[in-house]
């Protein structure tokens, strides 16, 4: 069912009102820093965008300029991977929150190399198996993907982040060690590991993030194209999982305050999908203590509100 946003101002006023609040507020939350490419990203950057099935896209602030888009990635490799493996899936990864840190081992041992979700590292280093299994090059065609869900055919994976992400990623060297040695890992880790960091690597602005995922707040189908990039029931299971496990271990509190499917990713970016609407894309790199954007959850936040948008 369509939603009739709760207020009669014209969107891009209410958006202008937004960031001019949110850039005035005293600056709180750390740049990522344990990449250390991620670090060298302007703080003081701020975006907002809205994309709704109408095809309008309204954008304010650093909202076309490009960022690392890092766990965000994970919506479009599962995506991707339903596309490939349907239920298959699920054999391999759950769909229960975690409760713990995105990058925590001590869970994956407990409960034998099955990650609890997608949307953990673990997780997404299993989908990203699937991907190098079943593509014969599975990062252009990754990047081929986003390219088409945003029509931007420039989008590019940025050079510097991936060699300080494949330098520095000895935690996710682990979980995907670990779990191939509980047979969950069919590919080499190397090659694993390689289609992980470069699906992180990429740079999206708010633009295209809210462009590309469209298709989740419409039923799997993308509403310009009308191409459908998921079956609906997989549409209903991924915002589902984005629901319960997309803002890391502050997924409880976001459902709680916002009540929207939503992904973050320690590049300072977070979206949020508002079924039968559009979607919100929004950009600060200055994390909380959970790994979430402070400003962009702020933005979302107080415009989900503003505008009645929670699906509970
Ligand atoms: N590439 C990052 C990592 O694996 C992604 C983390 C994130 O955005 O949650 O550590």
């Amino acid at each position: 069912m369509p939603i009739a946003p709760a207020t009669s101002a014209p969107l891009g006023e209410t958006l202008e009102a937004l960031h001019r609040d949110a850039v005035a507020r005293p600056s709180a939350g750390r740049v990522a820093d344990y990449i250390p490419a991620l670090a060298t990203v302007d703080a003081s950057r701020c975006g907002i965008a809205v994309a709704s099935l109408e095809g309008e896209v309204v954008t304010v602030g650093h909202a076309e300029t490009g960022f690392s888009i890092q766990s965000i990635s994970k919506v479009f490799s599962l995506v991707l991977s339903l596309q490939r493996l349907s239920d298959g899936l699920w054999s391999r990864v759950g769909m229960e929150p975690s409760g713990q840190p995105f990058n925590s081992i001590v869970q994956l041992e407990w409960e034998h190399g099955i990650p609890r979700n997608p949307f953990i590292n673990a997780g997404a280093i299993v989908v990203a198996d699937t991907l190098v299994s079943h593509f014969s090059a599975s990062r252009p065609a990754f990047l081929s993907f986003l390219r088409k869900l945003s029509g931007n055919q420039r989008l590019m994976v940025n050079d510097d982040v991936l060699a300080s992400e494949s330098r520095n990623g000895s935690r996710n060297a682990a979980l995907a060690h670990l779990m191939k040695s509980f047979g969950n890992i069919e590919d080499k880790v190397e090659r694993v590991l390689d289609h992980y960091f470069f699906q992180c690597s990429v740079d999206m602005s708010c633009a295209d993030l809210a462009r590309s995922l469209l298709f989740l707040a419409n039923r799997g189908t993308q509403p310009h194209s009308g191409e459908t990039i998921c079956s609906r029931r997989d549409a209903h299971r991924v915002n589902a999982i984005l629901s319960t496990s997309g803002m890391y271990d502050q997924s409880g509190q976001f459902a709680f305050s916002v009540g929207l499917p939503a992904k973050s990713g320690v590049g300072g970016g977070i979206i949020a999908i508002v079924p039968g609407y559009g979607v919100i894309a929004a950009w600060s790199p200055p994390l909380n203590a959970h790994g979430n954007s402070t400003t962009a959850l702020w933005m979302i936040t107080r415009l989900a509100g503003q505008l009645g948008l929670s699906i509970y």
